[in-house]
C-alpha cells in the first residue's frame, strides 16, 4: 500500500511541482487549510504538509487515527500541538530556512538602487530625457557597511559585501568568531557601528529586545549622509526618530520592504495567501507618511519573493516526507 500524503493550502503550480516530484505515495491536494470541516476527507492519511493557517489541535489530531508526519510549509510551527504530536507519535518537520540569500539580494538591490540613483535614471530615460545632471551615485567599493543581526541573512550579506570589497562591520548578540576570520569582519557594538558606517542594514528579528533598536537617542549617532536599509520588520526602527533623521539629513536616504505599522507577519510566504489580508497591507503602504519622501524607496515587503525560495519550501518539504518514508528523518522541530 503506498502511504496517502494530502497537501494544503497549495497553488496549482506547486501542486503540479510536487506530483512531478513525489513519486510511489497517493496524493491529495486542498486549496483550502485543514479544519475541522475537510478533515473527514483524509481520515486515514499517514501525512499531511500544511501552511500556517492550518490549526494542528487536538481535535483535528483526534479525526486523524493513522497520522504520521506533519510537515509544515513554513520555518515556524506554532498552529501545530506538539505536545499532543508528540503523546502520538507524530513526527513535525519544517522549513528552517528557504530565503537567506534572497532576502540579502534584495537588500543589495535596494542598496544599489540609492547607491546609483537607479530609479532616478529611469524615470527620467522614460521622460525621454538622457542629461546626467544629478545623477552622480557613490561607489561601494571602500565602504562601510554594518550588518545588525548576523544570522541566515546578516551572513549572505556579508558574503556579498565582501565581493563588493566594502569594510564590513557587525553587531550581534551572539559572535561566530570562525565566520568573522574567514569573512574578515570585525564586531563592534551599535554605537560604535551607527558611528562608522555608510549603510547600515538590518537583519534581527523582531523581538521585545530589538523593538525600536534603531531610536531617536541612537539614531543621532549615525555618520551624517548614511543610507538605512530594513528588510527585517518595520518594529525595530521607530519611524518617526527615522523621518526626523531623513529631514535633519543624518541619514540621506533609506530603503525599507518592511514598515512598522504593517499587519503582525508570522511568515512572509503568508503574503502570498488568499487568506492574507492584503487590502490593509496595501493601504498602510499607499498611506504611510515615507512614501512621499524623494530619498525614501519602499518596496512591499517582497524582499522573500523569489521563484527559487519558494522552490525551496517545496523542496525541503519533499525532502522531509523522502526522508521520514526512507526512516531518514530531517527537519525535525524538536
Ligand atoms: P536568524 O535568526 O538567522 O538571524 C538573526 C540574527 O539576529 C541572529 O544572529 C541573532 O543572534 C541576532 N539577534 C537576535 N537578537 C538580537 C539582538 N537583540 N541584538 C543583536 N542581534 C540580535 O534570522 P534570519 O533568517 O537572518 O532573518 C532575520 C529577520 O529577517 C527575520 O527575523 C525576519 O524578521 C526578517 N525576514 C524578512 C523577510 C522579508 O521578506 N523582508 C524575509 C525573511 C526574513
Amino acid at each position: 500500500m503506498k502511504p496517502k500524503i494530502a497537501f494544503f493550502e497549495l497553488e496549482k503550480w506547486e501542486e503540479d511541482y510536487i506530483k512531478a516530484n513525489l513519486k510511489n505515495v497517493q496524493l491529495k491536494f486542498f486549496k483550502n487549510d485543514l479544519n475541522e470541516r475537510n478533515v473527514k476527507k483524509i481520515k486515514n492519511f499517514d501525512a499531511i504538509a500544511i501552511f500556517i493557517y492550518s490549526q494542528i489541535t487536538k481535535r483535528i489530531l483526534d479525526q486523524l487515527p493513522n497520522l504520521k508526519l506533519i510537515t509544515t510549509m513554513s520555518t515556524g510551527y506554532d498552529h501545530i500541538d506538539l505536545e499532543e504530536c508528540k503523546k502520538r507519535g507524530i513526527t513535525v518537520c519544517n522549513v528552517p530556512t528557504y530565503g537567506e540569500n534572497t532576502v540579502a539580494e534584495h537588500t543589495f538591490a535596494l542598496i544599489l538602487t540609492l547607491s546609483r540613483k537607479i530609479i532616478e535614471s529611469v524615470n527620467r530615460t522614460r521622460r525621454g530625457d538622457f542629461s546626467l545632471k544629478g545623477l552622480r551615485g557613490f561607489d561601494l567599493k571602500g565602504k562601510t557597511i554594518g550588518i545588525v543581526g548576523c544570522g541566515n541573512i546578516g551572513r549572505h550579506v556579508a558574503r556579498i559585501a565582501k565581493g563588493f570589497k566594502m569594510k564590513i562591520l557587525v553587531y550581534d548578540v551572539c559572535k561566530d568568531m570562525k565566520f568573522a576570520k574567514q569573512i574578515g569582519f570585525k564586531y563592534v557594538d551599535l554605537n560604535i557601528l551607527l558611528k562608522k558606517s555608510d549603510i547600515i542594514t538590518l537583519h534581527v528579528p523582531l523581538l521585545p529586545a530589538t523593538k525600536h533598536m534603531i531610536n531617536k537617542d541612537n539614531i543621532k549617532l549615525i555618520k551624517k549622509g548614511a543610507i538605512l536599509i530594513n528588510t527585517a520588520r518595520g518594529g525595530v526602527v521607530d519611524t518617526t526618530a527615522l523621518i526626523k533623521a531623513l529631514d535633519k539629513g543624518i541619514l540621506s536616504a533609506a530603503a525599507l520592504d518592511v514598515l512598522e505599522e504593517e499587519e503582525l507577519i508570522k511568515e512572509e510566504k503568508q503574503l502570498l495567501s488568499k487568506k492574507f489580508p492584503m487590502e490593509r497591507q496595501r493601504k498602510v503602504i499607499e498611506e504611510h507618511i515615507l512614501i512621499a519622501k524623494d530619498n525614501v524607496i519602499i518596496t512591499p515587503h517582497n524582499a522573500f519573493n523569489s521563484k527559487e525560495a519558494l522552490l525551496r519550501i517545496l523542496d525541503t518539504t519533499i525532502a522531509n516526507i523522502k526522508g521520514f518514508l526512507k526512516n531518514r528523518k530531517v527537519n525535525v522541530v524538536k
